[in-house]
């Protein structure tokens, strides 16, 4: 039996969904353990370049069980349009290969709205959110006014917790952003409509992780975003509002397990951060955007452009340690190649000290970066699979960062593609 948990090191967008499809082929279980479909896991393998959601990156194998978590919010109406894609793809999703835990929580279209409204309120202070609900859910959640999809079983219920839900959202919606009140009548037909549909694959995860513990399966642990923008250690209150460590793993995916796990930080070659926010290595204007062409690094989830930076082994080892990985795959080095000079920003200098300590973000909106320089490489590395076939630089380069993380880095990924990976 063996737990992996891949998990971002970075801002999120690291290459997890890659990385999940390519340890997927050893393991029987893949859970997504918190967000929703405000993730965007790019997987690109022999049935085309796929963009997930909500669905975990496990789904192109037809032996791996992909489970949604406790620890996610699920828009149902998104949920199933996203099942409805792949299907059309030609990907298999049924009772076989797909669950969604009874204690995950619904995320409703007025949550959406409330995304909406709140990022209009703040204007120029907004948050760059993905407008897609995700902060309201969780709010309501920890407000316990939260839904969870099993209660889409008992419809007594369910019509109650909408009403005592919305007798909160529907004063504050009037007062605060002056928006008619929502009809509860519409949102429990809205959760009836999708939900009857989504009810073959409810399921109690405790129940079937410990079913699957028993039998010494492999469980693979997928996360969304990055530790930076972790609700507890991310960059706050630039974050998401879910926690994306590998600590909550258990307790986000229901399993419970004394095995100890192999957490897989992902970690990108250079920095890309989307939203707003601090992000002390973000590079000037002009390089910024031909690397930007070349990375193809425009979000998954929503297309918007994404900020890019050096790489920052200040924030990527802050990474490493919050997210207790035990090696990294770095990813996108391909991308790099034809940059003369690379630089690692090693130190911030924040008023006139110098420290590698991540800081909070009052003090980390001062830092300034301190950089060592490297010599780039011309050549195309996508074809290489061998660690020493790279470039002397690219070496070099892989190796000063592993010293500065302090994490062996275990796969380089060289491609987009599944079997683009050279392993250490
Ligand atoms: P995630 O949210 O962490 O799963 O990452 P995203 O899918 O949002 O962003 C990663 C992007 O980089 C996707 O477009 C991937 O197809 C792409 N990608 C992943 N690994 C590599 C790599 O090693 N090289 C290149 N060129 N692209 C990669
Ligand atoms: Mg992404």
């Amino acid at each position: 039996m063996s737990i992996r948990m891949v998990v971002g090191v970075n801002w999120g967008d690291e290459g997890k969904g890659r990385m999940v499809d390519y340890f997927a082929r050893d393991v029987d279980y893949v859970v997504r353990y918190q967000g929703g479909n405000n993730a965007g896991h790019t997987v690109v393998n022999e049935y085309g370049k796929f963009r997930l959601h909500l669905i975990p990156s496990g789904i192109f194998y037809d032996n791996v069980i992909n489970i949604l978590g406790p620890g996610t919010v699920i828009n149902l109406e998104a949920l199933l349009g996203e099942i409805n894609e792949l299907r059309s793809r030609g990907i298999s999703i049924s009772e076989k290969n797909y669950r969604i835990s009874n204690r995950a929580i619904i995320c409703f279209p007025f949550h959406q709205l409330q995304d909406e409204y709140e990022e209009y309120r703040l204007g120029s202070k907004m948050f760059g959110s993905t407008k897609l609900g995700i902060a309201p859910v969780y709010s309501d959640k920890y407000l316990k006014y939260g839904i969870q999809i099993g209660a889409i079983f008992h419809q007594a219920y369910l019509k109650d917790q909408i009403e005592r839900c919305l007798s909160l959202k529907t004063p504050f919606f009037e007062a605060v952003y002056n928006k008619p009140r929502i009809d509860a009548g519409k949102m429990f037909e809205w959760a009836i409509n999708y939900g009857e549909k989504l009810k073959p694959y409810i399921v109690d995860t405790i129940s079937l992780f410990r079913e699957a513990t028993k039998l010494r399966k492999n469980i693979l642990m997928e996360a969304q975003l990055g530790s930076l923008r972790d609700i507890h250690y991310g960059v706050y209150p630039y974050t998401s509002s879910s926690c994306s460590l590998s600590a909550f793993a258990p307790i986000g995916s229901g399993c419970f397990s004394r095995i100890i796990p192999t957490v897989t930080g992902v970690m990108k070659a250079f920095s890309t951060c989307i939203g707003e926010g601090p992000f002390t290595t973000e590079m000037k204007s002009e390089i910024a955007d031909k690397l930007r062409e070349i990375a193809h690094e425009y979000g998954a989830a929503t297309g918007r452009p994404r900020r890019i930076g050096h790489f920052d082994a200040v924030a990527s080892r802050y990474g490493v340690i919050t997210q207790n990985a035990t090696e990294v795959a770095l990813t996108k080095l391909d991308s790099l190649s034809g940059q003369k000079i690379l630089k690692i920003c090693t130190q911030y200098l924040i008023d006139s000290f110098k420290t590698t300590v991540f800081p909070i973000t009052a003090e980390l909106i001062k830092a300034k970066p301190i950089y060592i320089e490297m010599p780039g490489w011309e050549d195309d590395i996508s074809t290489i699979r061998d660690f020493n076939k790279l470039p002397s630089n690219a070496k070099a380069y892989v190796e000063t960062i592993e010293k500065l993380i302090e994490c062996p880095i275990r796969y380089i990924s060289v491609g987009p593609n599944r079997e683009a990976i050279i392993l250490r």
